[in-house]
């Protein structure tokens, strides 16, 4: 099985004809057929995650594809604006929201927010108030269950993301007029693959959070139920169905009562329209094992090493040689450096090029390009046959001081 179409091996083939080092390439026709079957429906009302990848390029088609916008920080913010998008079309979420930072996103017009804790709540509306203006802001919930419950969240692991329901129940909103309490975020759980895992989960959150807006004296009108919908990393995980978790969220919607249902979608909405192109440098074998080192590694594509997951591999050219289990190491010299096992054809050698699948998400950006001073990666899109280069490979002189 291949994560590429033969449309998407051409371009690929042609882009590697013309490169020496390793390089990202999207394919927007594919990205906007796929954003395009997510919007169409009136369930739920889709932000894009701006960090799973802040390319203008994938923006735009965001826009184009009716997704509005959440980011965290002013870099962020300012990269989609300068896209052309409005900033009533922005939503603010994340744990450090600086005073200098609510400032500036007030400056620029974005006047809704996820408060993630007591201070965020008295700067919004202090800042609100200077300026003359209401804010709508949602309160992010981090839910815990009784050890002697089963708890569907998994783990109980303390993060920093928004508060724990007692500790947002000492929260007197009145206190904060120029703050419009709209409703609450909650989003803890990623890379979901079952869709009726999700709906237990988001079901199992209802009577909490409906408890909490009851008890802080404000109406439930918007749930955002964040991110989170996953996709697969190998030929055997399996696809979340659309149609299955509009279903979900429907009946969600209903039992909640609330007028708008949210989410912010990253991965999802992005990750399987990206490749990651690698030049082969050589293969060897080490203590019986079959060791293959290519041009790009954790400083191109980090997410392996964090996660502990590879993103799929495969090679370029078409081999009749049979198939043998290949470790993939990148250049950096570490041990931290390492891409994934892959069976790849016995006969792969320097002239190859390995290609990395569902790359569209948390690639680029998400990587440590500064350590050991190779190049930076090349962006490449691709769309109605016209592939554009958006950014030039470039070597470490740049940014070596
Ligand atoms: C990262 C993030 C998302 C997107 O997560 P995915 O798992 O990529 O869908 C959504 N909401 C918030 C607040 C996030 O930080």
């Amino acid at each position: 099985m291949s994560f590429l179409s033969t449309q998407q091996r051409q371009v690929l083939a042609e882009l590697c004809q013309q490169n020496d080092t390793p390089f990202y390439v999207y394919d927007l026709d594919k990205l906007e057929a796929h954003l395009t079957t997510l919007t169409s429906q009136n369930v739920v009302k889709l932000w894009y995650a701006v960090k799973a990848n802040p390319l203008s390029e994938i923006i735009k088609t965001l826009d184009k594809c009716g997704f509005d916008f959440d980011v965290a920080s002013s870099g962020e913010l300012n990269q989609v604006l300068g896209q052309g998008i409005d900033a009533k079309r922005v939503l603010n979420t994340g744990p450090a929201k600086s005073k200098k930072q609510i400032q500036h996103f007030l400056s620029k017009g974005v006047r809704t927010f996820v408060a993630e804790s007591h201070n965020q709540v008295a700067w919004l509306n202090q800042a609100a108030s200077e300026h003359n203006i209401t804010l709508q802001i949602l309160l992010r919930v981090q839910l815990r269950w009784p050890d002697s419950e089963k708890n569907p969240l998994g783990g109980d692991s303390l993060t920093p993301f928004g508060l724990g329901i007692e500790d947002w129940a000492t929260l007197n909103i009145t206190d904060f007029p120029a703050l419009d309490f709209a409703g609450l975020h909650i989003f803890q759980w990623g890379n979901m693959l079952s869709s009726d895992k999700l709906a237990e989960l988001w079901r199992a959150m209802i009577a909490p959070l409906q408890n909490l807006s009851a008890q802080l004296g404000f109406k439930l009108r918007i749930l955002d139920l964040g991110g989170g919908l996953g996709i697969p990393y190998t030929a055997n995980d399996q696809h979340l169905v659309w149609p299955q978790l509009l279903d979900a969220l429907d009946n969600i919607k209903q039992s909640v009562g609330c007028e708008e249902l949210w989410m912010e979608l990253g991965r999802y909405a992005v990750g399987e329209i990206g490749f990651y192109a690698n030049p082969v440098i050589e293969q060897k074998q080490n203590y019986g094992a079959n060791q293959l080192i290519v041009a790009g590694g954790i400083n191109h594509i980090l997410r392996p090493a964090v996660t502990n997951q590879a993103f799929p591999a495969e090679l370029l050219r078409q081999s009749s040689e049979a198939t043998k289990s290949f470790l993939v190491h990148g250049p950096l010299c570490t041990a931290l450096d390492s891409l994934g096992e892959f069976s790849l054809a016995s006969d792969i050698n320097e002239t190859d090029w390995l290609i990395f699948a569902q790359c569209g998400a948390y690639g680029f950006t998400e990587s440590m390009p500064y350590f050991l001073c190779h190049e930076l990666p090349a962006e490449y899109t691709f769309k109605q046959g016209q592939i554009s280069c958006v950014r030039q490979p470039e070597t470490a002189d740049y940014y070596l001081r």
